[in-house]
């Protein structure tokens, strides 16, 4: 690292000096460059004795302390610096163009910076230059590139990468930290004008907390200095604004929305074949379809019409998205090979076929059971008994509703006891009876459907059926086999079996 400040200026600007930025600088880092020529090189002393990558900063309190009668805010204003030099690191870093391997050239004499949370740090890199590749510019082997080039990155180990704390773009950085927040954020309907508006109040509470520190120091000083009768008519600086934009200032920067949207989007973009292939491997046993009209109004048009009509979004039971398209028009020719895909997928990493389909349009009926024969597998056509009379609740069948996971599972745990018991078993509870019997040769007549009694078998299937647990029956097992008392579904039953597994 260059001793001259001149060479640290442009930490701020090219066209101001910010003296506390370059003494902050200075006063932490001793510049220690490593022979390159030696292996394993000398690492800098922020690495090789403080093992970190991060420059420690003393605490405000400290620096108040350290100051006797000079008390300025300047070093409360001290940014955090961060040194990328990760050549000395490993063994060789690999020219992207030619593999060959690079060199330390000199420090990089502006510092990038990236926000955090609260405020924001710079990162020290260096230059590294590959001494077989020719510069374009300048014809002659001069090709360097920067430590924080995304190329230099990707040569890197893996483990050395993930302590690089940040994310960069052609201009700026995030922490990776506040770039997980944005995801989840955005991804929970946060969006990224909200983001903005909350890092800059955290920026905002930080600089505020500071200055209050600040003050709350000076009024201790002077009644120390009251006590003592040594009062003196000496004057403190005032700390700078949040928005001071001087030498003196505290350079803030919070990132806008758009910035962050457009950092977003890039992720996204990086990311987009690792997306896609999660998406493909999706179960999809209970789909959802349906067309959204709100994405295409901000999609831009050609003379003044627009090129989509639609967003078309399939879903699965997890409300995870199965698919994701812009179509011109709703015709079913827009998604068909949507659904091809999804069924090929669903075969292809060995899911089962969708069982059921939600569409608010029953025109798609038909063509969703082309798409996926699957949906017609087991199903009876209401057609076919559309001759027979509604079927209503009779008289005497108490419907209760099961709101919590145990009395759910408690219910179902009996029901499946009962359908799948081999010998006639009975449970005895606190207040009912749950009871199942093989149907004997003077059983098999079913009782009446008018019976209003809890113990014929009508009187238990609407009972299942209004707590959605019908499908613990079994179709092969004939319901006129179980009786029950349904008012003892899911009441608390003393179980007299000595093991069970929870469902
Ligand atoms: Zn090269």
């Amino acid at each position: 690292m260059n001793e001259s400040s001149s060479s640290l200026s442009p930490l701020i600007s090219p066209t101001t000096t910010a003296p506390p930025v370059v003494d902050a600088l200075q006063a932490s880092y001793t510049p220690n460059a490593p022979n390159t020529n030696q292996w394993p090189p000398k690492l800098p002393p922020l690495y090789g004795k403080l093992k970190t990558f991060l420059f420690p900063v003393k605490d405000p309190y400290f620096t108040l302390r350290s100051m006797g009668d000079a008390i300025t805010p300047n070093p409360l204003l001290s940014p955090q610096f961060l040194l990328r030099d990760p050549e000395c690191l490993v063994d060789r870093i690999p020219c992207p163009i030619c593999q060959v391997k690079l060199n330390r050239h000199d420090e990089i004499p502006r510092p990038r910076r990236y926000v955090t949370l609260t405020g924001h740090v710079w990162v020290i890199g260096y230059r590294y230059r590959c001494l077989s590749c020719v510069n374009p510019l300048s014809g002659k082997k001069t090709r360097t590139f920067r430590s924080w080039d995304p190329r230099i990155l990707a040569g890197l180990p893996t483990s050395l990468l993930a302590s690089f704390p940040a994310t960069f773009t052609h201009r700026g950085g995030l922490a990776n930290d506040v770039f997980s927040l944005m995801r989840v954020c955005l991804q929970s309907g946060m969006g990224a004008g909200q983001l903005s508006d909350a890092l800059q109040e955290l920026h905002h509470l930080r600089h505020d907390t500071c200055r209050l520190q600040y003050l709350d120091h000076l009024v201790e000083h002077r009644s120390v200095e009251r006590r003592s009768q040594q009062r003196s008519n000496k004057t403190f600086q005032i700390f700078p604004s949040f928005d001071d934009r001087t030498s003196n200032g505290p350079m803030s920067f919070v990132p806008s929305a758009q910035w962050l949207r457009d950092m977003y989007d890039q992720f996204i973009e990086d990311h987009r074949q690792d997306i896609n292939q999660h998406m493909s491997m999706l179960s999809s046993d209970v789909c959802a379809i349906d067309h959204s009209h709100k994405i295409t109004k901000h999609i831009a048009k050609i003379d003044g019409e627009r090129v989509f009509c639609g967003l078309l979004t399939i879903t699965n039971q997890l409300g995870e998205i199965r698919s994701c398209n812009l179509v011109a028009t709703k015709a079913h020719s827009q998604f068909e090979f949507v659904l091809k895909k999804i069924r090929d997928s669903l075969k292809l990493y060995g899911h089962s076929q969708p069982k059921l389909f939600f569409t608010d349009n029953m025109q798609d009926k038909a063509f969703l059971e082309a798409s996926f024969p699957s949906l017609r597998e087991g199903v009876t056509p209401v057609e076919k008994y559309g001759h027979l009379e509604l079927f209503k609740l009779p008289p005497g069948v108490r419907v209760l509703i099961k709101d919590n996971v145990t009395s759910i599972n408690l219910a179902m745990f009996f029901l499946r006891m009962a359908v799948h018991g081999s010998t006639p078993f009975d449970v005895v509870c606190h207040r009912s009876q749950l009871r199942v019997y093989h149907p004997q040769p003077s059983d098999t007549q079913a009782p009446s459907p008018t019976t209003p009694s809890a113990e014929v078998s009508t009187s238990v299937t609407p009972a299942l059926e209004s707590v959605g647990i019908e499908s613990a029956i079994p179709d092969s097992i004939p319901h006129s086999s179980i009786s029950l008392d349904s008012s003892a579904i899911g009441v608390e039953f003393v179980p007299r079996f000595d093991a069970w597994q929870p469902m």
